[in-house]
């Protein structure tokens, strides 16, 4: 770190900016290794407190007594402030996490049109008058859960917490926003917007703090009755354990070692920049990064050497530099990891056919960077190709005919995602319903729309997020038996 931290920045709790409690969280920029910003991190008291206001204030006439469209115009108004700001908060999150302006300016965008999304959601959502089946009328209505702990990883700041925080308000709770240590300062704007949109005290609170202290307060606080969670698969393990005990419903987003497959009869020129993109972009810190390329043999030496030849063209370098495709990693303990796949990939057997070392130069020698890393030679079995790496390492492998890329592909703990490159409908239709992935992706990749429910399989996740119905995750249905009998019910006449 270059630069000395200036006083430390309040966070944002029940409506009031003032310090945490909690130990410092620093936001360092990757590129340099400079402080962007160093905040009073919340502590478990912070945490507690944060809740408590949630209570109080989803509770309150103010918003309990909104109607859907009411609620709507508030949430998006939050939209509407992010789009307004949409180049700074882009350059924020560049210094704050490192990825080149093209990504974070679409990942603001993305979080302006979730708050506008889920807005029209709620106007439009229908409950149900159900089929009776006796003297009565039969209504399903959904109630907001309460409080929701939001907790959120650092690879999509804003993006990852407008997705969970839009559906949550949407359906009536309050939120208590807990973002990555590492990027912290996306979310406190996001609570700055939403104060400023008229969200009601409360409602918002965004308690940065680590994962042990303040991300583990907010799961075990007893009025926390739901946790969205984005994060690694671990982190998400012992979040559901500890839910067991409160029997708390969960959606978690978790890690993914994604296949991506090429068929002989793909156009290549398209698949070739499809799979450059699904594992390079976001220097590979992407949860549904194509990171395991099944390429069939009879087209794989030629496949392999264009791929090579084109990743050695991408340009590492200064994320604010349009011409740029891969910023810095995020940390220097993330770039270590990502050096020992690499060394791991060397000592199983591999070959490195690109990168697998740091750029070189006065540009890069205080910043995170990594080149883009592609390595063949391994089994499906190693470990490298079992374990989520989170960087820019691609592992490329052949494969003979369908039923051998199905059992390789599928040959996984995790299920988040698939690509298939192919000429062929029937084939793509064959082989992707038979790939255990939350998404699938036919002759492209890493395209998303926020009308589309996202899920994981397997170690991937639980729950859905997204999509219409997404607001309904963070509700419990309530089913209304509403009398029409004339006639009191004659079990209780006294025999006569
Ligand atoms: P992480 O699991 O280390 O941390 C995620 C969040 O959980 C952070 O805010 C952290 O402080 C918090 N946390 C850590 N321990 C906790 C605990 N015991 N209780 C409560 N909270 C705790 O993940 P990361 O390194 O920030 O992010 C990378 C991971 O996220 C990768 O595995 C990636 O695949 C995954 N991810 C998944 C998706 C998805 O949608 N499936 C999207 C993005 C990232």
């Amino acid at each position: 770190m270059t630069t000395a931290a200036s006083a430390l920045q309040p966070i944002f709790i029940g409506g009031a900016w003032r310090p945490g409690r909690g130990a410092p969280v620093v936001s360092v920029n990757p590129v340099d290794g400079s402080v962007n910003a160093s905040l009073a991190g919340a502590d478990a008291s912070d945490v507690a407190e944060a809740v408590e206001r949630g209570v109080a204030a989803m509770h309150a006439p103010a918003w309990r007594n909104l109607l859907p469209h009411e609620r709507a115009r508030i949430i998006r108004r939050i939209g509407d402030g992010i789009a307004a700001e949409t180049e700074t908060l882009a350059l924020l999150q560049l210094r704050d996490n490192g990825k080149p302006l093209y990504e974070t300016r679409g990942l603001v965008i993305s979080a302006a049109n979730t708050f506008g999304f889920f807005a029209s959601a709620l106007e439009t959502l229908e409950s149900e008058v159900t089929p009776s089946r006796g003297a009565f009328l039969t209504l399903t209505t959904y109630q907001p859960l309460g409080v929701v702990g939001a907790i959120t990883p650092w690879n999509s700041p804003i993006a990852s917490e407008a997705q969970k925080v839009a559906p949550a308000l949407a359906a009536g709770c309050a939120v208590v926003l807990k973002p990555s240590e590492l990027t912290p300062l996306l979310a406190l704007e996001l609570g700055r917007i939403a104060q400023a949109a008229g969200l009601p005290d409360g409602l918002l609170s965004v308690v940065p703090g680590t994962g042990a202290v303040a991300g583990a307060a907010l799961v075990a606080h007893p009025d926390v009755r739901k946790i969205s969670f984005t994060g690694g698969t671990e982190t998400g393990r012992a979040i559901a354990r500890a839910a067991a005990d409160k029997l708390m419903p969960l959606t978690l987003e978790l890690g993914g070692k994604s296949p991506t497959i090429v068929f002989a009869d793909a156009d290549l020129d398209i698949a070739i920049n499809g799979v450059l993109f699904g594992i390079f972009s976001s220097q590979g810190q992407s949860c549904i990064a194509g990171s395991r390329l099944f390429v069939q043999r009879a087209i794989y030496a030629t496949f392999v050497e264009r791929l090579v030849a084109r990743a050695k063209q991408l340009r590492v370098g200064d994320p604010l530099d349009p011409q740029t495709h891969l910023g810095p990693l995020i940390s220097a303990p993330q770039r270590a990891k990502v050096e020992s796949y690499v060394e791991l990939a060397r000592a199983e057997g591999g070959r490195i056919l690109c990168g697998g070392r740091r750029p070189e130069g006065a540009a890069f020698a205080n910043g995170t960077f990594y080149e883009p890393t592609i390595v063949e030679g391994l089994s499906n079995r190693s470990r490298v190709c079992q374990e989520e790496i989170f960087g820019p390492v691609l592992v490329v492998l052949p494969f003979d005919d369908e039923a051998d890329v199905i059992a390789q592909a599928n040959d996984t703990v995790y299920g988040l995602a698939c690509g298939i490159w192919t000429g062929d409908y029937k084939r793509a239709w064959r082989v992707g319903t038979a790939i255990a992935a939350g998404t699938l992706w036919i002759n492209t990749y890493k395209q998303f729309s926020i009308s589309t429910p996202f899920a994981g399989a397997k170690a991937s996740g639980m729950g859905v997020e997204k999509g219409r119905t997404g607001i309904r995750s963070y509700q419990q249905e309530q089913s209304v038996y509403w009398g029409l009998d004339e006639q009191p019910n004659p079990w209780a006449n006294a025999p006569q």
